[in-house]
């Protein structure tokens, strides 16, 4: 009988896993089967060119079928799992109820945007972590500036033109700088927008923009966007947010009707309905090889600073056999970081794909008898697109910054995206926007028909 192999999660890290598995086991030896919500995988470092505009929100997808050869693809949701009979719970895209049993079951369900109980927050901003948000930011700038052009009362412009980003990481930063850069072109055909100008603020809580980079680029970044007009904050935080502005903890309000929280990430909500023990940030214990560990006293943090872990209860804890069938991967998992020890990977697409090429390794070989190896990688770079072709980019420890980053992080994007047809895609969008400009339509009902009327 075929080994089964059950994949929790398209993303980065499963779908990698399961193209790894395709090419290490034969069809005929294992049965691998990829459970995801949609039918693609999201390519999210583009979804700030997606929300800008400058990138078809098409294009910054993979079918995952076009991709994986012998996989079976079942698009549901994981609802749970049953880890003693190695079940997982699905639901499917029809409704219907599913258990599928696995011999190797890989957690790679991703992260959603973590929140904060701020007033308002969770009623009136929008997150910038799935297609549907990055679509949506697109037609809410659309029709702020169509809003605003037909109001008389200047006052009641100025809510329609304020745009307010909380948190400056890179999806912060990138989504923030495209979709400037869009409303400064769209701008142009809206008059009495252009006239009375519009207001872009970046909140941040720490002291600098993109911890991700160094200070120098990081600096260089902030002044960019500075020149542009757009107000830095940073040692600042949201305090409550409205249908009509957003206020700081300086106390000031920014009358806006676009607030954009990328504050950070959490695991996927049903990543605690596994049964797995968890770190305190609510991520999938695992050891150095990605299998899941049994929870110890003192265990190390998932996160940088020491931290409690809780676990299911002495009479519902798994059991050590049925942990060892269970691996975790990227956003959801904490796997101990080689590179930093004590600390755990932080939550990239580079650190997932690579997670997911290894663990695919590690299942076959464990199948086979053999021994799982360690996960080992050091950040080997970083790219975080401006907007108006420029960038900051990291490579092998050469800083870039400006123009020659900006062509280092499309190509980069060109040959990571996967499949040729997806690449030319991204060429062709990247072209007619450069010669172009930016698409400018608001396709807000896309993919809801209108309803049909009874005569
Ligand atoms: C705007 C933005 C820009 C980014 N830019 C970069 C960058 O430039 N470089 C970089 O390295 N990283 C970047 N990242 C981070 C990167 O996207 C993540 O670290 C990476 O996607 C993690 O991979 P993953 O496989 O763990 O999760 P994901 O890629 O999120 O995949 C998780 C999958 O699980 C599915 N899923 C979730 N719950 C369920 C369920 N209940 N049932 C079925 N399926 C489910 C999801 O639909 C998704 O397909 C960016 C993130 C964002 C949001």
């Amino acid at each position: 009988m075929a080994w089964q192999v059950v994949i929790a999660g398209g993303g980065f890290g499963g779908f990698y896993a399961a193209q790894a598995l395709e090419r290490l086991l034969p069809a005929q030896s294992a049965h691998v089967t990829l459970v995801n919500e949609a039918n693609f995988l999201l390519y999210t470092p583009l979804l700030p060119g997606a929300a800008g505009a400058t990138l078809d929100p098409r294009h910054v997808v993979v079918p995952l079928r076009s991709q994986l050869r012998c996989s079976d693809v079942v698009i549901g949701k994981v609802t749970g799992a049953d880890l003693a009979r190695c079940a997982l719970g699905v639901q499917r895209i029809d409704g219907e109820l599913l258990e599928l049993h696995y011999d190797q079951l890989i957690v790679a369900l991703g992260s959603v945007s973590r929140t904060l109980p701020i007033p308002g927050l969770a009623e009136h901003a929008t997150g910038l972590k799935s297609l549907s948000d990055a679509t949506a930011l697109r037609n809410q700038l659309l029709s702020c500036l169509d809003i605003a052009e037909s109001l008389e009362d200047p006052a009641r412009r100025t809510e329609y033109l304020g745009f307010v980003f909380v948190g400056a990481g890179y999806a912060g930063v990138e989504g923030l700088a495209e979709l400037q850069d869009f409303a400064v072109q769209a701008i142009a055909m809206y008059p009495r927008c252009r006239a009375h100008g519009m207001r872009w603020v970046l909140v941040e809580a720490r002291e600098r923009i993109m911890q991700e980079v160094p200070a120098s680029l990081s600096e260089f970044a902030e002044d960019e966007l500075r020149g542009r007009g757009i107000e830095v904050r940073t040692d600042t935080t949201l305090s409550a947010v409205t249908e009509r502005g957003a206020t700081l903890s300086e106390g000031e309000t920014i009358p806006a009707r676009m607030v954009v929280w990328t504050a950070g990430v959490k695991p996927s909500p049903v990543v605690s309905r596994l049964g797995l023990p968890l770190d305190r940030d609510g991520r999938v214990m695992v050891d150095r090889t990605m299998r899941v560990q049994a929870p110890v006293e003192d265990a190390p943090s998932a996160t940088d600073a020491p931290s409690a872990t809780h676990a299911p209860s002495a009479t519902d804890a798994p059991s050590a056999a049925d942990l060892a069938r269970v691996w975790a991967i990227g956003d959801c998992a904490a796997v101990p970081d080689a590179s930093r020890p004590g600390r755990s990977c932080p939550p990239t697409a580079q650190h997932a794909i690579r997670q997911g090429r290894l663990v695919a390794r590690n299942v076959a070989s464990t199948l086979r008898g053999g021994q799982p190896r360690a996960f080992r990688y050091r950040t080997k770079g970083v790219v975080a697109e401006l907007g108006r072709n420029k960038a900051v980019a990291i490579t092998l420890g050469i800083r870039w910054r400006g123009f020659p980053a900006w062509l280092i992080a499309r190509t980069y994007h060109l040959l990571l995206m996967p499949g040729f047809g997806r690449r030319l895609r991204l060429l062709v969008d990247w072209n007619v926007a450069l010669v172009f400009g930016r698409d400018s339509s608001s396709p807000g009902r896309l993919g809801s028909p209108t309803p049909l009327e009874h005569d």
